[in-house]
């Protein structure tokens, strides 16, 4: 089955054996072959694979109704879900926007915006400032302001350009500054491309509290955060926050944002928000910004399967499950532990040059120098041949080139947030080999 020709296509040719069924944390191909999946896929399926509590919700529903236009009628499923969501964060962020996915997401966030500062009197303000490396969807607005060349480069022409500012990569940092000056310093660049640009053009900054795909479970300094809010506020420009990866509680709170008690004007939320049982994502903003927009006329800006019961059902199923299994806590404990094991291996292998993250969004990144943080030779190909060593022991890891402009490879462990302290030590067992295979294969 797996050499069959297919129709199907993606970014590339597909040589992945098919998918027969998934378990908790588990994965099973066609032949029987056990995967820990130790990413959640794309840091997506939070609560494990067949959830008995969203399978019986969504089957429910199915019974019910699978489609409804939300010009012709409201729904129960999206109507709690929004007050669900609404509940669960922090306060202000009281109205839910329903779209299908991350880059949905981001884009209803900017238009959302774009169309409140016309409600203010201020058509002059259009400019996003966000940071590089990120990542915020591949859809041609989100991607302009995504800070990755490899992805945006080849359609430079047809995309907004957008200003930048680094993303605050304080690990590669070989300066006398404390933790909290080397926060501080990043922030500023924000302050300084605003007076660059002209504050009154600038409309918004968007930033993932923690970093994903794009910088590999970055952590700024705490003093990052607060100063970014400030100047957002001295200059009347939104905050966007994109939790489509670090939201729904991957990283030990329902939100990255209240780690540093922040309050973002919009946020983006997808991937763990559904965990994998449906398509599904939400911009969330506080009324503030939605009434006057509504007011106006309403927000010029929708996607068909928005709010769809069915998925509105599995994410509130999911929510539920999140909840009433404690699965947040869950994620900051054995986050802490996963994070301590891997930290450990540090002293095992010289070739790991840092280990970050918080919660379960937690990466390891590999280097030729650990003083130096240089990258190990981009023709070893790091980044894929550890992960296929893993892929062959059953651990699925999710890896990146990149890093603060250049190089460098990492590595993201984020398995479902019912991972237990017996599992980590599987991963553990099977990361151990894989490393070990990974040393001897290159002479590290
Ligand atoms: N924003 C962030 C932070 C992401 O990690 C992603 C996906 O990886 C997206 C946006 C885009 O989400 P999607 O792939 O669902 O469009």
């Amino acid at each position: 089955m797996t050499d069959a020709p297919s129709h199907l296509f993606y970014q590339s040719r597909n040589p992945r054996p098919f998918l027969d069924r998934g378990e908790g944390i588990y994965l099973f191909d066609e032949t029987g072959k056990r995967y820990i999946d130790g990413s959640s896929g794309a840091m997506v399926s939070n609560i494990g694979h067949s959830n008995p509590r969203v399978l019986t919700a969504m089957k429910a529903q199915m019974d019910k109704a699978t489609f409804g236009y939300r010009l012709h009628f409201r729904t129960e499923p999206a109507e709690a879900l929004a007050a669900r969501t609404a509940a669960m964060m922090p306060d202000g962020l009281d109205r839910v926007f329903f779209v299908s996915g991350g880059s949905e997401a981001v884009e209803s966030a900017v238009k959302l915006a774009r169309q409140y500062a016309l409600t203010q009197g201020e058509p002059q303000r259009w400019k996003v400032i966000s940071r590089f490396p990120s990542y915020h969807g591949c859809t041609l607005g989100a991607l302009a302001l995504t800070g990755y060349a490899p992805l945006a480069d080849p359609f430079a022409p047809m995309l907004q350009e957008m200003p930048r500012i680094p993303a605050p990569t304080t690990y590669l940092d070989r300066d006398n500054l404390t933790e909290e000056q080397r926060g501080l310093k990043y922030a500023e660049t924000l302050r300084d491309r605003i007076l660059t640009e002209g504050p009154e053009t600038v409309l918004a900054f968007i930033m993932e509290p923690v970093g994903g795909a794009s910088t590999g479970a970055l952590v700024a300094p705490d003093s990052y955060y607060g100063r970014i809010r400030e100047i957002c506020d001295t200059f009347g420009i939104l905050l966007i926050y994109d939790e489509v990866m670090t939201g729904a509680g991957r990283t030990g709170r329902f939100l990255a944002a209240e780690h540093w008690g922040i309050t973002p004007d919009i946020v983006a939320l997808s991937k763990g928000f559904g965990a994998g049982y449906a398509p599904l994502g939400a911009t969330v903003a506080g009324s503030r910004i939605v009434e006057p927009i509504l007011d106006a006329g309403g927000f010029l800006h929708g996607f068909t399967y928005a709010g769809n019961p069915l998925a509105c059902a599995a994410g509130l199923a999911v929510l539920d499950e999140l909840e009433t299994r404690g699965l947040i806590a869950n994620a900051a404990a054995m986050g802490a532990l996963l994070q301590a094991r891997l930290t450990v291996l540090m002293e095992r292998y010289p070739f790991i040059g840092d280990v970050r993250g918080k919660g379960l969004l937690l990466a390891f990144e590999l280097v030729s120098d650990r003083e130096t943080m240089a990258p190990l030779p981009k023709g070893l190909n790091a980044h894929s041949e550890l992960v296929e060593i893993a892929y062959a022991r059953g651990l699925i890891l999710y890896s990146r080139r990149t890093r603060g402009g250049i190089e460098g490879d990492h590595f993201l462990v984020c398995p479902p947030l019912i991972v237990t302290s017996a599992q980590i030590d599987e991963i553990m067992e099977i990361l151990t080999d894989s490393l070990d295979a990974f040393a001897a294969r290159f002479g590290l």
